[in-house]
């Protein structure tokens, strides 16, 4: 690992003012610390950013929750107003990782985990993410893993994060303290981008960006949810494919719908098409049938990966009936 200076950051002025461009924050570490050992993150200087004061969770004026960005990702699949306004997002944070990374896990940490890509992690292959312009070692190599949509020929990872894909299906709003000192907020859907010519970005926060806080949008799927995760094993694993499932219903038929993929894009995959489909449709199984063919209709896998467009159908489908059949 590269010798590097560490800084306790009291408060947020302070983490502002001691970022510079080889700096990165760290927050419970699980992600970067591992990255740092293996010479993929380099950094300079360590900005400790744990013990800083977002680490509360709050009502907010849109009837929803505000989960602070150093609260843990235990505290908050656990939180009493999460379980009960949030189960789809509490049931998809607590399908990561286990309880012991879970416990050191934060939420601004979370949602800036890099790509479970072997190439990126093994500092030996090329790859135009850690090493912009040195190619992609999973074009044309080992990619049963990697996405299915919106990839580029620069980057096909994929996104690893559950606690993202719920909050895709929910809607969520990420507030973020600029370099000099202003906030900004950005629509989740903003968030994470596609690799497009520069792989080497995830997100669209500029370098130096602190995160504060996500807010929930007024919860909607407290009764019909499920988050649904394929992976190799029970624990310690990736979801291969993960879907987010929400919906209400009224008067018989589903009146407001989330849905949303993991493993499958370099971002979260909102599957819009889908959720319109079934809006003003029965909550049965053809209807569920129709909107799973219709999220995977413009999938794009590649030989090792083309079982993702089948498994990605039926998880849709076992996800929204799960959903249906479940009364909170
Ligand atoms: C063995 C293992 C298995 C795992 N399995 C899963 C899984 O199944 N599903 C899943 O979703 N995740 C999984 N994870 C990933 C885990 O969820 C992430 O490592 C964790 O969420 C990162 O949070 P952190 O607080 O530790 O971030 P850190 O490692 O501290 O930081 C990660 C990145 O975010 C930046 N950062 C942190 N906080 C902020 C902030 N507030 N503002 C700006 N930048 C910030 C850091 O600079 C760094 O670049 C697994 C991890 C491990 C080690
Ligand atoms: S898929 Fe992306 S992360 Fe993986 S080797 Fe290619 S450029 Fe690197």
């Amino acid at each position: 690992m590269k010798p590097f200076t560490y800084i306790k950051a009291s408060n947020k002025e302070k983490a502002l003012q001691s970022f510079s461009t080889t700096s990165h924050y760290l927050a419970g570490g699980t992600n970067l610390v591992d990255l740092m050992k293996e010479n993929v993150e380099q950094p300079d200087q360590i900005i400790d950013v744990s013990t800083l004061n977002y680490n509360i969770i709050t009502k907010n004026d849109k009837a929803g929750l505000t989960l602070g960005a150093m609260v843990s990702n235990a505290d908050t699949a656990n939180n009493k107003d999460v379980r009960q306004k949030y189960p789809l997002l509490s049931m998809a944070m607590l399908s990561a990782a286990t309880a012991q990374i879970r416990n050191m896990a934060t939420n601004g940490g979370n949602l800036l985990q890099r790509t479970r890509c072997p190439y990126f992690f093994d500092i030996a292959m090329p790859c135009n993410k850690r090493v912009p312009g040195s190619g992609c070692g999973a074009l044309n190599g080992m990619n049963a893993t990697h996405a299915i949509f919106g990839y580029s020929d620069k980057c096909i990872a994929t996104n690893p994060s559950d606690m993202c894909v719920a909050l895709a299906a929910i809607g969520a709003t990420v507030e973020v303290q600029k370099i000099d000192g202003t906030s900004r907020m950005i629509n989740f859907k903003d968030f994470h981008r596609l690799p497009q010519n520069e792989p080497e970005f995830d997100t669209t926060l500029s370098k130096g960006e602190l995160i504060t806080a996500i807010h929930l949008d007024a919860s909607a799927f407290s009764e019909h949810y499920y988050y649904l995760k394929i992976r190799e094993r029970s624990s310690y694993a990736f979801a291969l494919i993960s879907v987010a499932a929400g919906f209400q219903i009224s008067n018989g038929v589903m009146s407001k719908v989330g849905l949303a993929m993991g493993g499958v894009a370099h971002q979260p995959w909102k599957l819009l098409k889908a959720e319109e489909f079934l809006i003003g449709k029965q909550p049965n199984q053809s209807n569920f049938e129709a909107a799973a063919e219709l999220a995977l209709k413009d999938a794009k896998p590649f030989e090792a990966n083309k079982y993702k467009v089948d498994m990605g159908k039926k998880a849709i489908v076992r996800a929204l009936t799960q959903a249906y059949e479940r009364k909170a």
